[in-house]
């Protein structure tokens, strides 16, 4: 055993030497809508497939028993209750994801923190759930993004790809800090199947591949989906392989990213974590 093994023994639950978070980005028609010409209807409307999507999502998620994090759109989440509560139902996560898909980093702090808690207000009514966790559509986020949601008192944040490990963030540091749960574009399925379509299969292996060095090394690999887009047929294979195989190595902590963040804070003596 070398000494990194150490290290990546004690750094996740006991029996457990990395970690993957399966987080879903449910955008409906708003993320696209926010990005491409309002008459761009062959773009705006393949986003009609996200309630499908979601369904078959959800359907991967329970057939292997694992459980995920809901990034939902509160617009979306108006438009689907239904499916909201299917996922609260089956144990995972609600997290905010901005109120329509507008970027944060075009909107002043106070229309943040309106849009933010607007959001908030919906998952909370809709989900019967608090979310402590935001992604910030098409992570454009500025100085002040990460400021608001600590004066939420929110305790995490997926927005920056600072590395392999979660860390804590402190913007304001009069308040307790955040985590900061780095995703990466290259765990993203827009770029496999949006911005290039590759095969399900290749996508998985690239995926597996990332989450064998980080399995290596002690790391973690946090996931952003899309219904539309992953939850296609062919698509959802590539998850569905990615968790076969971690569920085969036995020793991958799949988690939601409230539970990591958790985890990580008590790592750091932060009363508000567990274990
Ligand atoms: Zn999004």
């Amino acid at each position: 055993m070398s000494p990194g093994d150490d290290e990546a023994a004690s750094r996740w639950p006991a029996g457990y030497r990395c970690a993957l978070c399966v987080t879903i980005d449910v955008d409906g028609r708003y993320g696209e809508a926010n990005s491409r010409p309002a008459d761009d209807t062959y773009w705006i409307s393949q986003t009609a497939y996200d309630p499908r999507g979601t369904e078959r999502l959800l359907g991967v998620l329970a057939d292997r028993g694992t459980v995920a994090t809901f990034c939902w759109v509160g617009r979306a989440a108006e438009d689907h209750p239904l499916h909201v509560r299917a996922a609260v139902g089956a144990g995972h996560e609600i997290a905010l994801h901005s109120w329509d898909h507008r970027p944060y980093n075009r909107m002043s702090p106070d229309e943040q923190r309106a849009d933010m808690e607007r959001t908030m207000e919906a998952l909370a009514r809709i989900s019967g759930t608090t979310p402590v966790g935001h992604k910030t559509a098409s992570w454009r986020f500025d100085a002040a993004t990460h400021r608001v949601a600590q004066e939420m008192g929110l305790l995490w944040v997926m927005d920056e790809p600072g590395g392999d490990f979660p860390y804590l963030i402190q913007p304001d540091t009069q308040r307790p800090p955040m985590v900061q749960l780095p995703p990466s574009r290259w765990f993203d399925d827009y770029t496999y199947f949006v911005d290039h379509v590759l095969s399900p299969r290749r996508t998985f292996e690239t995926w597996r591949d990332d989450l064998d060095v980080l399995r290596d090394e002690g790391g973690m690999m946090n996931l952003t989906l899309h219904p539309f887009v992953s939850g296609r047929p062919g698509p959802s294979r590539a998850l569905g392989w990615l968790l076969d195989f971690a569920i085969e190595m036995g020793d991958v902590w799949i988690d939601r990213a409230d539970r990591m963040a958790r985890w990580e804070l008590a790592r750091a003596g932060d009363p508000r974590g567990s274990v």
